[in-house]
Parts: C-alpha cells; structure tokens; sequence
C-alpha cells in the first residue's frame, strides 16, 4: 500500500434513527362517536383534520390526515370523546384515557 494513501471512513455519529418506537402516536377517530360538530377542526393546531361525508350521520365525520404530531390536544377536546391516540404498535395511548375521565369527573359530557 502507498503511504500517501488516505482511507476515509463515514461515521455518522448525528444519525436519528426512526424506529417504531421513537414515532409518536396519532388521533384516530372513532366513527360511531364522532358527531361531525368541528371543535376538532378549530382546535387541531396543524390544521390536519377536516369533515368529510360519512354513512353514519348527516353532518359528517372527523378525518384526520398523515401530519398528526399526536399532541393529543383534539382527543381532549371532543366532548363526544371521538377521538383516541394509537400508539405505533397499534395500542390506545392511556394519557387520553386519563383525559376522559377527568372531563367525566368534572361533569364535561
Ligand atoms: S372528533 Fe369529536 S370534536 Fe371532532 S368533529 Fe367528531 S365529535 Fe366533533
Ligand atoms: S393529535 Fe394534535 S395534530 Fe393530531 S389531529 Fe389531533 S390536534 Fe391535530
């Protein structure tokens, strides 16, 4: 080997890695609750949920889009408790559950 030569080895040391378990959860809405009311929609801060036709009602249904950050605020929110936070793996996020029955507790819905 030359003496001049240079190995370069890349080590990213900065790299995220993204696995399922780093990926938050995400509102979904429960379509025999949802009522179509819209609080959701006003109070979603990214704007990721709009009402769309739905065979369960005449005012339609919450749909949420791919941008949810899962900041749960919409979860609190729904005074038809319509909306639940799955986790990745596909289970309820229990802080949601915590929410509802505070709001229970102090007569909400
Ligand atoms: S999810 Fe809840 S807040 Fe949103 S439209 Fe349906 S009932 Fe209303
Ligand atoms: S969890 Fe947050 S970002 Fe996702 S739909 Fe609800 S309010 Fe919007």
């Amino acid at each position: 080997m030359a003496t001049d030569e240079i190995i370069v080895t890349a080590e990213p040391t900065s790299l995220k890695r993204v696995t399922a378990k780093s990926k938050r959860a995400t509102a979904r809405i429960i379509t025999e609750l949802c009522t179509g009311c819209g609080i959701c929609v006003k109070t979603c801060p990214i704007n990721c949920i709009t009402i769309v036709d739905s065979e369960w009602n005449f005012t339609g249904i919450a749909k949420v889009d791919e941008h949810c950050t899962g900041c749960n605020i919409c979860a609190i929110d729904c005074p038809w408790t319509g909306v639940e936070m799955i986790n990745p793996d596909g289970s309820r996020k229990d802080e949601v559950e915590y929410e509802r029955q505070l709001k229970k507790l102090r007569g909400y819905h």
